[in-house]
């Protein structure tokens, strides 16, 4: 989740609108979960790893300094614009921010989305059902390598921290060969509740083993790439997010910590500039807690291997990656740990084909294009690794809404063909890109040729 500064009035609308709902939607609002048990680490300021997450509206902070002291506090920064940022926290976490002055304004829990039925545990509220949880996502991905087998496979690469399979699905013709052919990867659901991002993976994966026979820019793309989809970097968390029947709000993994607290934010433990520069917390329980160490989190390390896996002769067979998360609708680019347009290894090259590519994307799907330090620092994710270390071009997608007035972490289902197809085109053009990124700043003879 990161953020953007959006124009004055649309802030205002949407304060207005949050307002404007915030009534009925808490009416229906989902109760405390079931198992918060604020641990004395919570009370002491540390934030208990399960207790009550909720989302808070702090007016005010207007500066990246502002927004930085807030993240530091160990909450997530979910959106922002000129006057105000909206932050995930535990009670105790607000509390300490309060007691810094702050004033934060509680928003609506997220929905129940019940419609009346009732609540099975371990899977999506019946309202919501179109949602895949892990089984149903596993079962999905199997019938479209059925359907497809000559273009779709899947390997299992490593798994979670409670044992669940992490996949990796390869699309491409002749799947069963590894061609010489430029190699993509896309990575969803690092964060546990963005399971909007798993659909994505579903979508492309549907979309391009499916249109393969109709659509000519799919089968051009299928023909002379080779696709890496890995649809669900965090089951643990995805899992448990789902588990009490009502939304957790829950991002990290679920692998316990030092002290009681549970779980890792994978993308604060990638193994570039871990921990460098603010950008993510030390502190378990904390909602950016970046780990022991880099890779310290055995999805983080899953997905690391299997990159450097893709190391063939010396070289990087990987090209370029994106990895989708929710929400804000944003498309970002490296680096995260400065706010400088260029650092070490990133000339200005590297940066302006990045650019390109990020704005003609962002100009398909109605997303806004920028750095992803624009706003504040992150470090340890998975974009600058990709890049720093690896020297493959990175972008993260913020998708659907815009801000949590779209429901934040929890748009209905009754979106999710939408919003996932709304990104066909930025993909495709990503996949056209993807040979060789510099051809978009006309360089294309003096970084791609021999
Ligand atoms: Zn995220």
């Amino acid at each position: 989740m990161r953020l953007r500064i959006r124009g004055k009035q649309s802030a205002i609308l949407a304060a207005l609108l949050a307002v404007a709902i915030a009534a009925p939607i808490s009416a229906n609002a989902s109760p405390v979960g079931e198992d918060p048990k604020p641990s004395a680490e919570a009370a002491g300021g540390g934030g208990g790893g399960d207790e009550q997450i909720r989302q808070y509206e702090i007016h005010g902070p207007s500066t990246a300094q502002d927004r930085t002291a807030i993240a530091s506090a160990g909450v997530s920064v979910d959106e922002a614009d000129d006057h105000s940022v909206v932050v995930s926290a535990t009670a105790a976490q607000a509390e300490k921010l309060r007691a810094l002055g702050h004033k934060l304004d509680i928003l609506p829990a997220p929905p129940a989305r019940t419609g009346g039925k009732k609540v099975s545990a371990k899977d999506f509220p019946p309202a919501d059902a179109k949602y895949h949880n892990y089984a149903e996502m596993n079962a999905e991905i199997d019938k479209q390598i059925a359907a497809h087998s000559d273009l779709i496979s899947k390997k299992v690469i490593g798994k979670s921290h409670e044992g669940r399979d992490i996949i990796a699905v390869k699309i491409s013709d002749k799947v069963g060969e590894d061609e010489a052919e430029p190699e993509v990867l896309f990575t969803h659901h690092q964060h546990a509740r963005e399971h909007l991002t798993v659909e994505m993976a579903l979508y492309l994966i549907k979309t391009l083993g499916g249109e393969y026979g109709s659509d000519d820019r799919v089968k051009k793309m299928v023909d002379e790439r080779e696709i890496w989809i890995v649809p669900d970097m965090n089951p643990d968390g995805g899992e448990y997010d789902i588990a009490s029947g009502s939304y957790r709000s829950w991002r990290l993994n679920r692998q316990p910590n030092p002290g009681g607290d549970t779980g890792t934010d994978l993308n604060r433990n990638w193994a570039h500039k871990w921990g460098c520069c603010g950008g993510s917390s030390d502190t378990p329980g904390s909602e950016t807690y970046r780990g022991e160490s880099a890779e310290s989190a055995p999805e983080t390390k899953v997905v690391a291997d299997f990159v450097r896996s893709r190391e063939v002769g010396g070289k990087q067979q990987i090209k370029s990656a994106i990895d989708f998360h929710t929400y804000s609708e944003l498309v970002m680019w490296p680096y995260g740990y400065t706010t400088d347009d260029t650092a070490d290894g990133l000339t200005q090259d590297d940066r302006d084909a990045h650019a390109a590519v990020g704005e003609k994307m962002a100009a398909s799907n109605g997303y806004t294009p920028e750095q992803s330090s624009d706003l504040y620092v992150t470090d340890g994710t998975i974009d600058d690794w990709l890049w720093g270390n690896q020297k493959i071009f990175s972008y993260t997608f913020e998708m659907y809404p815009s801000s949590s007035g779209g429901d934040g972490f929890y748009p209905p289902d009754e979106v999710i063909d939408r919003e996932t197809s709304r990104n066909k085109d930025a993909v495709l053009q990503f996949l056209e890109n993807s040979d060789c990124m510099y051809r978009s700043i006309g360089k294309e003879e003096q970084y791609c040729k021999g």
